[in-house]
Formats: structure tokens, sequence, C-alpha cells
């Protein structure tokens, strides 16, 4: 089902009959110069960049959805008509041209004039949000894009301001991405879009019937609507010397790993889960001997399944990472991490990557209903009027159960969808959580809920670089993780969000 796009583009300037562009398929075309994707459906012809906004995926090998393009690599989403970024992870547009035809030849016009969003529906005096991360700079971001022309105030307590937080255990830390492709959004492109960046000032509470919030600084300010994406911290085992261990979260954490890494021969990692393991793949590029301790058998196996897990453990070994597994620290002390079993190994790096707790405080101080997450409706609205919750905090229903997420893309999303609702044009948030994970040239690009499936169906060849799993709970495909298999998590994505089972095994037998 993959594969068919490897032929050379076709030459938009000498003109392409209409018959090659099959019915919602993307076509890479030569626009002359640049790189162009001819998208037919019915009688309308569409065309936009071919590189997406976000890492610059390849939209030709992407999937069409109703009127929108999505990228193989993060699934970001694009409208076709005007190349608004309309799904996160992508924040910016990407071009949309004009066609002609004549004579039964497609040719390149010109690029379209910026788009006009529909007027909001409803419109509210102020937004207000608190915590500048993933959920809430995509929110902002979103609001605007949808014609909203009321202040907008985003508050962080976290400098230097919104970055790409996923980079920062990859990429950044490896030492392979330098830190200008860190921010999400520079205070300056705020600005420009006339968003108020507060930073280094929290909120401390916010009072509900008289809709005002109250900084740290003693600032009050008032707010039509207010959202909550105040995110997650890392939490930290409770054993003798835990405090010695650095902890990630932050550009400032990242910085701490690294100045500490560069005087250091030996490294512990303490969790064998996704954040340990990237840190852990990020150190060995350094040149540090890395080990990764873990109570699990198996690293990511009870997310992934067992063969899936040990696939990754192994491309961690041929790295030269160390697993300790089947065992917890017992202490940290200047120069050692102790386990349970006595055995010490050396580090003068010690990382501890044992999962987060989302921040609920202030939500909980605000009477909000809280439940391992501020609990929220499909619009993501709290159980107070006005008051939104997104990304790691929010708790939401999905599939008939009620989840919490620690998903970038789905903060971003959760973002975005709040802007809508505000505006009077969303609908019920009822997309699938996505995530990828990046080990080495190995990426996992992981659709649906991973909690709670009783039982995983692996096909294809893990050396190709070419499979994926699928994940049942009695009988029913929950979530589907794919390895070179850009269009198939697509697809299933998408066939998750509209509860097509049948569908969906169907994708997943002829994919076999
Ligand atoms: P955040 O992005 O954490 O933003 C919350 C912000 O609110 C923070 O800046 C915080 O300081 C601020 N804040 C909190 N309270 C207050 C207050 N009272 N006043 C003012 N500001 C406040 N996910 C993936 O899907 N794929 C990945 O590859 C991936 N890699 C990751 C790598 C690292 C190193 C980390 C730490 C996380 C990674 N994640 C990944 C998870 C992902 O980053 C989170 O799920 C996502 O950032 C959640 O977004 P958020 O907006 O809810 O919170």
């Amino acid at each position: 089902m993959e594969g068919k796009d490897s032929r050379s583009p076709l030459d938009l300037t000498q003109g392409v009959r209409l018959e090659e562009f099959p019915d919602g398929e993307p076509v890479l075309c030569d626009g002359g110069g640049e790189s162009v994707v001819v998208v037919r459906r019915g009688d309308e012809l569409f065309a936009t960049g071919a590189s997406c906004s976000h890492y610059g995926g390849p939209l030709a090998k992407g999937v069409v959805v109703g009127d929108t393009i999505r990228c193989p690599w993060h699934h970001a989403c694009f409208d076709l008509r005007t190349g608004l970024a309309v799904g996160a992870p992508a924040i910016d547009p990407i071009p949309a041209y004009q066609l002609e035809q004549m004579g039964g030849l497609v040719r390149l016009g010109q690029p379209k004039d910026s788009p006009k969003s529909d007027a909001p529906r409803t419109s509210p005096s102020s937004v207000v949000i608190v915590g500048a991360g993933a959920a809430g700079t995509a929110c902002a971001w979103m609001l605007r894009q949808e014609g909203y022309q009321g202040p907008i105030l985003l508050i962080g307590d976290e400098a230097p301001g919104p970055v790409d937080r996923p980079n920062l255990s990859k990429d950044y830390l490896a030492g392979e991405a330098p830190e200008e492709w860190l921010p999400l959004r520079t205070p300056e492109s705020l600005a420009q879009n006339g968003i108020e960046l507060m930073l280094g000032d929290e909120v401390r509470a916010c009072d509900v019937p008289t809709k005002r919030v109250e900084l740290a600084s003693g600032k009050q300010i008032s707010y039509g609507a207010l959202v909550l994406a105040t995110g997650a911290s890392p939490r930290r085992l409770s054993i003798v010397g835990a405090e010695k261990a650095l902890t990630l979260r932050t550009l400032a954490d990242t910085r701490a790993i690294i100045a500490k890494a560069e005087g250091a021969r030996q490294a512990v990692v303490i969790g064998a889960s996704f954040i340990g393991l990237e840190v852990a793949a990020s150190l060995r590029k350094r040149g540090l001997e890395v080990r990764v301790v873990g109570p699990e058998e198996v690293p990511l196996a009870r997310i992934l399944g067992p063969e899936l897990g040990r696939f990754v453990q192994n491309l961690h070994e041929a790295q030269g990472v160390r697993f300790h597994l089947g065992r917890s620290p017992g202490r940290i002390t200047e120069e050692a991490v102790v386990l349970d079993d006595g055995t010490t190994l050396a580090a003068q790096l010690v990382v501890m990557g044992v999962g987060v707790r989302p921040r609920t405080g202030l939500a909980e101080a605000m009477a909000l209903e809280v439940d391992d997450g501020v609990v929220v409706d499909e619009n993501l609205q709290t159980s107070a009027a006005n008051v939104y919750a997104a990304g790691d905090i929010a708790r939401l229903p999905y599939g008939g159960e009620s989840i919490r997420i620690e998903h970038w893309v789905v903060a971003e999303r959760h973002g975005q969808a709040i802007a809508r609702n505000i505006l009077g044009k969303g609908r019920p948030f009822r997309e699938p959580p996505f995530f990828w994970s990046r080990h080495y040239d190995l990426s996992i690009a992981c659709v649906g809920n991973l909690r709670g499936w009783d039982r995983v169906d692996l096909h294809g060849a893990l050396d190709d670089r070419r499979a994926f799993a699928a994940y049942r709970k009695d009988g029913r495909v929950r979530a589907v993780a794919a390895i070179g298999m850009g269009k198939l998590a697509l697809r299933a994505e998408e066939l998750l969000a509209r509860g097509e089972q049948e569908e969906l095994e169907t994708l997943l037998a002829t994919a076999r």
C-alpha cells in the first residue's frame, strides 16, 4: 500500500493531464523551482507546498482526509484550500496555489492570497492562558488564526518562553541541534500576532466568580475566558540522595544535564521509558558510558508490547547502552548509584526519568473537579463556566473511557480545539492520541489509546524498519504503532477517530 510514490515529480510548468491525478491521492509535482503537491477531490483540484511546515515532512507521502492533507511524519494537518495549519504539530501554514486548466492540461498558477477566516461566533472580552507550553501556545496562535480580535495573554513561568519540548531529550541534548531551533514561537512572533507573552510570573490563584487571576507578583488580571495549560512536573523517587539526580522538563534542565555531561564519563539514567531511553541515546552520542536502570523486565513492554520493547532495547544495546532491568535504585551517592541488589554503578551524572505529575494545584485551589487531572468534557471545558483545561493536565472522555494523555501533539490539539470552542466554532474533541518516539534511526508512530490492551499482534519486518503492531482489547483495535509505515498510521488514526472498526481491520489485514 505504501511506496508507490517514488516516481519523479510531474512537471506542472509543462502541464499535466488531469487523469494523472487519482482522486484523493497527493501527487508530487515540480512547480518550476518549487515542489508542489496536487490533490484532486472529485471535480476540484488543490495545490499546496510539498513540505510540512513542522519538520519538513514529505506531504506527497501523506494522506488526504476531506479537504485536508496530513503529514506522514508527525501527523500535522493542513487545509488544502488555504494551506493553513489546522492540526498540530504544525502551527505555520504552507503555501497554497491556484491551478489553471486549459486544453486538458493542468498548470501551476499564482500563490493564493492569505486566507481570511470566518468571523468568530462568540468573542469573549479577553482570553487568559495559564502556561506557555505546547497547549497554551497552540491555543493562542489558533485564536488569532480563527479571527479573534480581543486581547490574548499567555502567562508562563518558564524561561525563555515556549520551546519545542520533545527536542530537549533528542537532538538538542545529543548536541545535534542548535538552540535557535528550540523556540516554538519567539516572543517577537507572538507580539507580531498580538499575543502578549508574560514570562517569569506565576499564576497563584484564580477566582471564578469574579473572573480574575492573581499572579505571584501581585498583579490581578480579569479574563473573559480562561485556559489552564499548566503541564506536568517530573516525579522523583523517594530514595536517599534523590536530590542529586537531575530531571528533565525544561530548557534549563537540559542545559544543566549538558553542563554536567561535559565533565562526566559515566551516566546512569533511572527510568527505562521514553524520556529515559531518549536521554540515554543522546548521552551516548555525547560519548558517555550510559547505564539504564528500570524495574521492568523489558523496556516499554507495558506500552508497546514485549517484542517491540525488546527490539528498542536491542537498538540501544547495539549503541553501547547497558541495561539493569528488574532492578531499582536503592540510593544515590556523590559518585554512584547503588541498586537494590547492592550493585554499584559509578556515575558522575544521574538523570531520573520516572514519569511526571500533572500540575493541578491551581485547578484544585479553584475547586474545579480534579481526578488525577482536571476533569473536562468533550469541549475541554472544566466544571466551571468559561474555564478550559488542556494538555498534560486534562482528563477527558474518549471512546467510553476517561483518559489523561502526556503527548506533545495531543496537548497542542487540545489548545487548538479550545480556541475554536471559545470562538463558537468548535466540535467535540474525539481525536485519538498520537505520539512519536525516536531511537537512533528508528521512529515509531503510535495512534490510539495504548493503555489497557489485552492483546498485541506484530506484523512486518522490524529489521527492515517496516512493521506495525495492533493493540486490541476485547477484540477491538484500540491502538496501532507503526514503523516505516507513515500512511498506515495516518489512516489508522482517522479510522479510530471515526470509530470504524471494520474498515480498520481491513486496513490492517491488507497491510500485513
Ligand atoms: P507544557 O508544555 O509542560 O507547558 C506547561 C507550561 O505551564 C510550562 O511552561 C509551565 O512552566 C507553565 N506553568 C505551570 N504552572 C504555571 C503557573 N501557575 N503560572 C504560569 N505558568 C505555569 N511528547 C510526545 O508526544 N513526543 C515526544 O517525543 C515527547 N518528548 C518529550 C521530551 C521531553 C524532554 C519532555 C519533558 C516531554 C516530552 N513529551 C513528548 C511530552 C510533551 O512535551 C508534553 O506532553 C507536552 O509538553 C504537554 O504540553 P502542556 O502544554 O500540557 O504542558
